[in-house]
C-alpha cells in the first residue's frame, strides 16, 4: 500500500503532487506562473532560492521536482526543446571523442550529432543496438556516449537497456536513454542502468500538441553540477507558461498512457490481420523481435504503431493521405492520433544516411480517442 510520504506515492499521485504544492501564499491549488525574472534578497546573497530566472524559476522547479520524480531522479533540468536537452548531453563531449548511436535514431539526434557537433570535432558510428556484439566492436577509446532509444522511431525496435549499460560501463561509456516514446510510466532507464535520460516533453509529457519542451533527469552529481551549469550558461530554458503547460499535462500522463497502450494494442492487432499490410511493427505484437524485452523492462508497449504497406510508397502515401481522424502531421505522443509517412517527413534529413526508412513505411501515433472511430477511419484510408 502507499504510504503518505511522497517516496512511497504510486505513480498517479506523484504526477499530481511531486512539487506541487498549495501555493504557500494563497494556497492555490495549480502551481502559479511565476514571470518575475528576477528575486528580492535581503542582502546580497540572501533570497529565498531564486535569483535570476535563467538560473531558477518557481514554475520550471516544480516542473523539474515532478518529473524527476516519476524517472525515479535525483535530478531534474528543464530546457526549450528535446533538442536542447540533448545538445546539453552531447555538448559534454570534447573534440576528438566519439559517441555510438542506434541505427534508427530520432533524426534530430542524428543531425545534431553529425552536423553540428561533427563540425566541432566529435565522431560517431551507428550501430543496431539490440545486438551487443555490434555494440562492443564499435567502442573505442575516445567513446564517451551511447545514445539509445526504446522503442525506436520509426522502426519501433527494442533495445534492452540493462544489456547496452552492462557492454558500455565495462569500457566506461555513459548510457543516455531517449525515453520520449516509452515516457517514465512505461519504462525507468535510470532503474534499468542508465547515466542520463532524456525526453522531448513536446510529445507524450505535454500530451496536448500545444507545447515545445525538453528534459534530462539523472542521479549522478557530476553529471547533475555539468548539465545544471550548461542549463544556465547556455540558456536554453523553458517559458513559465510552457513549464505550466507540461505540469498540467503530465498530471494525467498515466491514464493518457493507458488508453494510448489499449488503442495502439488494438490498432496494431487490426493492421497485422489487414490484407494491405505487409509488416506491422508493434512491441506488443508476439511475433515483433522485441517482445520479450520490452515486456520485461516496459509496463506496456506504448502507443506508437508502425506499418509497411504491401503497395509500397505509392500506397503509403494514399494511406495517409486519406484518414480522416488520424491527422497527417509530424510529431507524436498527444491526444490526437497522427499519422505520417517518415520518408519524406520525420526522416527526410536521414535520407541518405544509415538512418535512411522504407519509403512503404507508415507511423501512427494513437490517440486517446474512441476506438471505434480509429480502426473505421484505418479500414476506409487502407480501402480507398
Ligand atoms: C521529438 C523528439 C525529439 C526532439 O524533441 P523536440 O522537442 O522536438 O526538440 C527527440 N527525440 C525523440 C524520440 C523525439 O520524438
Amino acid at each position: 500500500m502507499s504510504g503518505s510520504s511522497s517516496e512511497n506515492w504510486g505513480f498517479d499521485t506523484r504526477a499530481i503532487h511531486v512539487g506541487q504544492e498549495p501555493d504557500e501564499a494563497t494556497g492555490a491549488i495549480t502551481v502559479p506562473i511565476h514571470l518575475a525574472t528576477t528575486f528580492v534578497q535581503a542582502a546580497p546573497g540572501q533570497h529565498q532560492g531564486f535569483e535570476y530566472a535563467r538560473t531558477s524559476n518557481p514554475t520550471r522547479v516544480a516542473l523539474e521536482r515532478c518529473v524527476a520524480g516519476l524517472e525515479g531522479a535525483e535530478h531534474g533540468m528543464a530546457f526549450a526543446s528535446g533538442m536542447a536537452a540533448e545538445d546539453a548531453v552531447v555538448g559534454m563531449m570534447r573534440p576528438g571523442d566519439h559517441v555510438v548511436l542506434g541505427t534508427d535514431a530520432y533524426g534530430g539526434t542524428f543531425r545534431l550529432i553529425d552536423r553540428v557537433y561533427g563540425e566541432r570535432g566529435i565522431e560517431w558510428s551507428a550501430v543496431d543496438l539490440a545486438d551487443q556484439d555490434a555494440l562492443a566492436a564499435a567502442i573505442r577509446p575516445e567513446t564517451r556516449q551511447v545514445w539509445v532509444e526504446t522503442p525506436t522511431n520509426p522502426m519501433l525496435a527494442v533495445v534492452d537497456i540493462s544489456a547496452v549499460a552492462d557492454v558500455a560501463h565495462a569500457s566506461g561509456v555513459d548510457v543516455v536513454v531517449d525515453n520520449t516514446f516509452a515516457t517514465p510510466y512505461l519504462q525507468n532507464p535510470l532503474e534499468l542502468g542508465a547515466d542520463a535520460v532524456v525526453h522531448s516533453s513536446t510529445k507524450y509529457l505535454g500530451g496536448h500538441s500545444d507545447v515545445v519542451g525538453g528534459f534530462i533527469a539523472v542521479n549522478r552529481e557530476d553529471l547533475a553540477e555539468r548539465l545544471t551549469f550548461v542549463q544556465n550558461a547556455v540558456g536554453a530554458v523553458p517559458s513559465p507558461f510552457d513549464c505550466y503547460l507540461l505540469l498540467r499535462g503530465v498530471k494525467t500522463l498515466g491514464v493518457r498512457m493507458d488508453r494510448h497502450c489499449d488503442n495502439a494494442q488494438a490498432v496494431a492487432e487490426f493492421l497485422a490481420g489487414h490484407p494491405a499490410i505487409d509488416r506491422v511493427l508493434f512491441p506488443g505484437l508476439p511475433d515483433h523481435p522485441g517482445f520479450e524485452v520490452a515486456a520485461r523492462q516496459m509496463r506496456r508497449p506504448g502507443g506508437m504503431v508502425s506499418f509497411v504497406h504491401a503497395g509500397g510508397e505509392a500506397a503509403a502515401v494514399a494511406a495517409v493521405s486519406a484518414t480522416k481522424v488520424f491527422r497527417l502531421a509530424e510529431s507524436l505522443g498527444a491526444v490526437e492520433s497522427l499519422i505520417e509517412q517518415p520518408s519524406t517527413m520525420t526522416h527526410m534529413s536521414v535520407a541518405d544516411s544509415p538512418l535512411a526508412v522504407d519509403p512503404g513505411l507508415v507511423r501512427l501515433s494513437v490517440g486517446i480517442e474512441t476506438i471505434d472511430d480509429l480502426l473505421a477511419d484505418l479500414e476506409q484510408a487502407l480501402s480507398s
